[in-house]
């Protein structure tokens, strides 16, 4: 498949992060927590999407939700019921949430974001920090270290990106409350918004320190900046929200995405309801949000489906299971002295191939990437799918017995690539 498909896409590839040496892996179908890949092998999935899988494959009221919407028609350019719906469950259920636009992805939720800021505030300059991914659109594709930065300075994270874009945008450190603050603080009277992540989660699911994230956002606060939460993959994780649940933390703006679709595409742009009103078309001056399939009625209904499913119990279910593999892969690095740890918030987490988790981007990149390409191989040949770079989650069908075949998979493959000579010769 993998041969077929290099004929018709650029290196068989439509999503960057899932190419991965020699070929990458084709599905067939999923269950559950359950995946069975194209040559029929059938693996315990903590992949799940990039952790977007909250409920698992085939989830019967997603799916008969979807069935539903399905079977209704649409879209229609026309509202639908579902999104109404859809909005008073955000309403109700996540911190700072007075109202709420939908759009198809997380990065054209952080897009729209990112134009509400400024259209709100009258400001055009942007902070995000380092390693912070917000999606694949220009305004927020900026301020990696992988380029060499440093700290402070804004550099396009992938070539494409016009270098008028990238001044607009301030990058601060992670984790690092001064060093922010001396880049934030110059910029203050120009910034419309600060756009952060509860934990930096592409650049290997590192969380951020709690007196850091409400420093920054006591900051916000006192400079009349926007606080602009990306939880488009976090939000899974508390019921409030990442940030409301587990920081007491209210945002201005709040992104979400990823698993509020039951695996189909969606994101969504909720906040205090005089920043949101920038998008009334009730306004003389309003901020044009357009898009063919937003509040697409399968996605909406699937939207409904998901938040009735995702209770408290079930998120702190899939947090515990989270928690145990981080742990259980911390304790196989201690016991055996090799280069294993783990970091994870709730139910997303990520191995490094290091003696101590890295708390920022910068400590991140800086491991390996060998070795760490090697483990998500040996796993997979124990029958546990991780992603190619080693983040996992787990999802509401996730069981205990998955949970210990993956940390018994887990000791033998790390023995097995991680071992130094040295290490070897003593176990
Ligand atoms: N923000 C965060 C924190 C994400 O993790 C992602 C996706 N990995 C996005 C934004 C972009 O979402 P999408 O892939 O749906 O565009």
């Amino acid at each position: 498949m993998y041969e077929r498909a290099l004929a018709s896409l650029p290196g068989a590839n439509t999503r960057t992060q899932v190419h991965v040496a020699p070929f990458p892996l084709y599905a067939e179908r999923g269950n559950g927590a359950r995946v069975q890949l194209l040559d029929g092998v059938e693996v315990d999935d903590f992949l799940l999407n990039y952790s977007a899988s909250a409920l698992g494959h085939r989830h019967p009221e997603v799916t008969a939700a979807i069935h539903r919407g399905i079977d209704a028609g649409g879209p229609f350019g026309l509202s639908v019921p579902d999104e109404v719906q859809l909005a008073e469950h955000m309403r109700r259920r996540f911190a700072g949430v007075e109202l709420v636009r939908f759009t198809n992805s997380g990065s054209e939720a952080t897009l729209q974001a990112v134009r509400a800021a400024r259209a709100f505030s009258g400001r055009s300059r942007i902070a995000k920090a380092e390693g912070g991914y917000h999606g694949s659109h220009d305004l927020v594709d900026i301020g990696i270290t992988r380029f060499g930065a440093s700290p402070g300075e804004a550099v396009a994270e992938t070539p494409g990106i016009a270098s008028e874009v990238v001044a607009g945008v301030s990058v601060f450190p992670y984790n690092d409350l001064d060093g922010a603050l001396a880049v934030l603080e110059p910029q203050a009277q120009r910034l419309a918004g600060v756009l952060i992540e509860v934990f930096l989660n592409s650049a290997g699911v590192i969380p951020a320190r709690p007196e850091f994230l409400r420093g920054i956002a006591d900051w916000c606060k006192t400079r009349g900046v926007l606080l602009i939460l990306d939880e488009v993959a976090s939000w899974r994780t508390g019921y409030r929200g990442a940030a409301a649940e587990h920081l007491g933390l209210t945002p201005d703006l709040i992104c979400l995405g990823k698993a509020l679709g039951g695996g189909l595409p969606i994101g969504a742009l909720g906040g205090r309801a005089e920043v949101m009103a920038v998008f009334d078309p009730r306004e003389r001056i309003v901020v044009r949000h357009a898009g063919t399939f937003n509040g697409h009625p399968v996605a909406m209904a699937a939207g409904v489906a998901v938040l009735e499913a995702l209770g408290r119990e079930a998120i702190e279910r899939m947090n515990d299971q989270g928690r145990r593999l981080a742990e259980g892969a911390r304790g196989i690095g201690g016991e055996r002295e090799l280069p294993l740890t783990a970091t994870h918030f709730g139910g997303i987490g990520r191995l490094h191939v290091a003696h101590e988790p890295p708390d920022s981007a910068r400590a991140a990149i800086a491991q390996p990437r060998g070795p760490r390409i090697d483990l998500y191989r040996a796993l997979l040949e124990r029958g546990v799918l991780v992603s190619p770079d080693c983040r996992f989650a787990t999802c509401t069908a996730t069981t205990d017995e998955q949970v210990e075949r993956f940390l018994a998979a887990l000791e033998e493959a790390a023995a097995e690539v991680l071992c130094t000579p040295q290490t070897r010769e003593v176990t």
